[in-house]
């Protein structure tokens, strides 16, 4: 099947290899974890006396993953905020909060490309793939490989380009 994006992209295996490695921040989506399961739902989150405070809230999406060491449920947010702005001020509000006795760490959400846009196929899921569909990303100012995205500093970096 020919992929709609063929003629952007030009197929060579070092580059398809280092663009699966790459990780591109979202500087409007907000990545929270260690949230306790009581506020782990979208209207409590949403809500103005959460995350809501920060702006307006687009989108929300909610993981939950097993600690194979204790058994525990752990949660992942994602939170997308309208504008780069709001997220920023979310990150810096939130991360390293502690809720009884947990600290909260806030960062921001990351992307990648589709695999099948890097394997030059088609992606099945073309309207609704959350994942980077052509070779051209972004502008400049976003374009960021991740190093350590628990490195504080790096969010006021982030911060003063906004
Ligand atoms: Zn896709």
């Amino acid at each position: 099947m020919e992929s709609r994006f063929s003629s952007l992209f030009i197929y060579d295996k070092e580059k398809t290899e280092f663009l699966k490695k790459l990780r591109i921040i979202k500087q409007n989506l907000i990545h929270v974890q260690g949230l306790p399961k009581y506020l782990v739902n979208v209207n409590i989150l949403k809500s103005r006396k959460y995350f809501g405070q920060y702006g307006t809230i687009k989108n929300i999406i909610i993981s939950k993953k097993i600690n194979q060491e204790n058994n525990k449920e752990v949660y992942s947010v994602y939170i997308t905020y309208k504008n780069n702005i709001e997220a920023a001020c979310a990150i810096l509000c939130v991360d390293s909060l502690l809720i009884f006795g947990k600290i909260i760490r806030a960062f921001f959400g990351t992307t990648k490309y589709c695999n099948y846009f890097l394997n030059n196929k088609t992606c099945p899921n073309l309207k609704k793939c959350m994942y980077i569909l052509t070779s051209i990303i972004f502008n400049l100012n976003e374009r960021f490989i991740i190093g350590n995205i628990f490195n504080r500093n790096f969010y006021f970096i982030l911060s003063l380009k906004l």
